[in-house]
């Protein structure tokens, strides 16, 4: 469902992908490890049409989308949540949530809202509070909710349970196992191998280069 071929990916002169390739089959949970500045944030990037520039193919539902702009690539179903959230800090958690499902693929929010609710029922005792006043593990829930609302079909995460309470390393971890074992396809990227043990399948990226692919327990 998703095909990457071929794909580099510059920050001006300085290649930071190259020649990356793999697949993401529908309903698979599909994990993205390396260490710092491997590359993976770039290639999540590279995919949803922001940050570097890039060369290859990108065909997702067998439609080429590597020139399409990120707004049609979001409209087509992909849904991203970036390692530093990007929330709109001055709005309540309720504002986040509804502002994201104006701007998502289908015309009812009434659907998606109940689900992250009770995907993350932590959530709904702050639903009128800033995003300023909450931790960051709870921003990391909202930022996950808040992309949700938008029903992707193809999630991309970049380091989700990085940097948070245990307790809600937990929560999230749960949120996601969730998310996969109802079909919800999903390229995580993370270091800390909290998802790593429930991947149908591992990809490993190495200063850029795509290498050996390693089975995951496929328990998602
Ligand atoms: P981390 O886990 O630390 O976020 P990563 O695997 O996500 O690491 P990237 O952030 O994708 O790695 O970085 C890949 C390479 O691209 C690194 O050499 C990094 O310095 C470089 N890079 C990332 N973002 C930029 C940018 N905006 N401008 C220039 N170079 C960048």
């Amino acid at each position: 469902m998703l095909t990457v071929s071929g794909l580099n990916a510059w920050y001006g002169p300085a290649q930071a992908l190259f020649e990356v390739s793999f697949m993401v089959h529908s309903g698979e949970l599909v994990v993205l490890q390396g260490l710092n500045g491997a590359g993976k944030s770039t290639l999540l990037q590279a995919l949803i049409g922001i940050g570097p520039r890039v060369q290859g193919q990108i065909v997702w539902d067998g439609q080429p989308l590597q020139s399409w702009p990120a707004h049609r690539r979001a409209r087509a179903g992909l849904g991203f949540v970036p390692e530093d959230r990007r929330l709109f800090t001055g709005l309540t958690v309720r504002e986040n949530l509804w502002i994201a499902a104006r701007s998502g693929e289908r015309g009812s929010a009434a659907d998606p809202f109940d689900k992250v609710l009770s995907l993350f029922p932590s959530l709904q005792a702050m639903l009128d509070r800033p995003a300023s006043q909450m931790s960051g593990g709870e921003q990391q829930m909202l930022a996950l909710a808040r992309t949700l609302m938008t029903s992707p079909r193809l999630l991309l995460l970049d380091e989700p349970c990085e940097g948070i309470a245990p307790v809600l390393v937990q929560a999230m971890r749960n949120a996601l196992l969730a998310l996969a074992g109802e079909g919800v396809t999903m390229l995580v990227a993370e270091q800390n191998r909290i998802l790593a043990g429930h991947a149908h399948r591992l990809l490993q990226l190495t200063s850029g280069q795509m290498g050996e692919h390693t089975n995951g327990q496929g328990a998602a």
